[in-house]
């Protein structure tokens, strides 16, 4: 094979592996409960799937502008108002197909070969890959449960270099579920405005905070909202994972250059898409709501349940539908050398399906997903209690 040189550097997602391994147990017959899921369980709420159907039946199924319908823009530009307080114009934002997207487009805007961004680790799995592509050096801030998954600035200030360019945000994190507080976004804002960087801010999971407040740092002031790039999208509030619709907020110049990039790759996203995304960002908030108290029950269940289990460090998710715990305490009594072994060991002796930490950055860890029933939860849990009691 001669395939390029820009791809073999490329690893494939081990979110999307596992995923695969896991339905292909499950065609064979066995009983899996799958924690490994990155998307809602949750349908779309009804109201958005008629917007849809309308769309179609109106026959607005062509082309649309390449930076997306004007009128789903002005949708997300009064959400960002009235959510954000951040006041960008429809030209100030781009509509792409998902948040992914987005955040690709962004990276090939910005980054000249060498380049270097600033992430976190425990990291969401595309992050590397996709600064990569854009030949740009992905630049990794370890962080812990003692630090609750946030970078602390000393640390951001130590590996600061002549060719950073941009720091990377993730409010609230996949995979930890941590939320950066106002005050912690002001001092990151400080050293990217001394030091004039970019701030990519991936506010994804911003409507599923439990506890805490979110916050845009680019709404903290204009210093701040003229250097950062907020991506968000419907995928996860409003359970569209399927749709793929994102979006970015940031100057006319950079909504120019991203619109041009993307005309000659993927055009528009699908129209249909689009009139749905107006929907959920116009419609009542309340089928988001009822999705969010669900996910709390259920992370406070996970919580408990995995607080039963062996010694096992737990920072409380505030966010997102993930746990992240330090199961470095699991390997001596399971006989495993790492999390991709005790991954392996969920999976076949347990019927759980989980993600190793190791594919987020942070060897040590496994990520569970309760974006499933408490019933899965309660059974998933048992089933591994069960399994490491007998192992003792
Ligand atoms: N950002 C983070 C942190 C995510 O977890 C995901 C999806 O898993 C995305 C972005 C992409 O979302 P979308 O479905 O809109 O492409």
């Amino acid at each position: 094979m001669n395939y390029s040189v820009k791809l073999s550097s490329i690893t494939p997602s081990a979110t999307s592996t596992l995923n695969t391994l896991t339905k292909e147990l499950i065609k064979e017959g066995k009983s899996i409960i799958n924690l490994s899921i990155g998307e809602p369980d949750f349908e779309t709420p009804d109201y958005i799937k008629e917007a849809a159907k309308k769309a179609i039946d109106e026959g607005i199924t062509r082309y649309t502008e390449n930076q997306g319908f004007f009128q789903l823009r002005k949708s997300i530009s009064d959400k960002l108002k009235r959510d954000n307080h951040m006041a960008y114009s429809p030209y100030e934002i781009v509509v792409s197909n998902g948040a992914k997207h987005s955040l690709y487009n962004i990276f090939q805007a910005l980054l000249n070969p060498g380049d270097e961004v600033i992430i976190q680790s425990p990291y969401w799995v595309s992050y590397p890959e996709m600064i990569k592509l854009a030949a740009g050096n992905p630049v990794i801030i370890k962080t812990n449960t003692i630090n609750q998954f946030k970078m602390k600035p000393e640390q951001i200030r130590e590996v600061i270099t002549p060719k950073t360019k941009i720091i990377l945000l993730n409010s609230p994190s996949n995979p930890t579920g941590s939320v950066y507080s106002k005050e912690e976004l002001m001092e990151i804002g400080n050293i990217a405005i001394k030091h004039d960087l970019y701030i990519v801010s991936d506010e994804i999971y911003e409507k599923l905070i439990f506890d805490d407040k979110h916050t845009s740092i680019a709404s903290l002031s204009n210093e701040l909202f003229n250097r950062t790039i907020t991506v968000n999208g419907v995928s996860k509030a409003y359970a569209m994972t399927g749709w793929r619709i994102g979006y970015i907020a940031t100057t006319r110049d950079l909504a120019n250059t991203i619109t041009s990039f993307q005309s000659h790759s993927t055009s528009n996203p699908s129209s249909i898409s689009q009139m749905a995304a107006i929907a959920a960002l116009e419609g009542p908030e309340s089928s988001v709501i009822q999705m969010k108290e669900r996910y709390k029950k259920r992370r406070d269940l996970m919580c408990e349940l995995i607080n039963d289990i062996m010694d096992t460090r737990l920072c409380v998710p505030k966010g997102a539908f993930y746990i992240f715990p330090d199961i470095s305490g699991w390997l001596k009594p399971l006989g495993k050398q790492s999390c991709v072994e005790v991954a392996q060991w969920l999976l076949e002796e347990c019927g759980v399906a989980a993600i190793p930490g190791a594919a987020f950055g942070s060897p040590g860890y496994i990520r569970f997903s309760f974006a499933t029933s408490e019933e899965n939860i309660q059974r998933a849990f048992a089933s591994i209690k069960e399994k490491i009691e007998k192992n003792n």
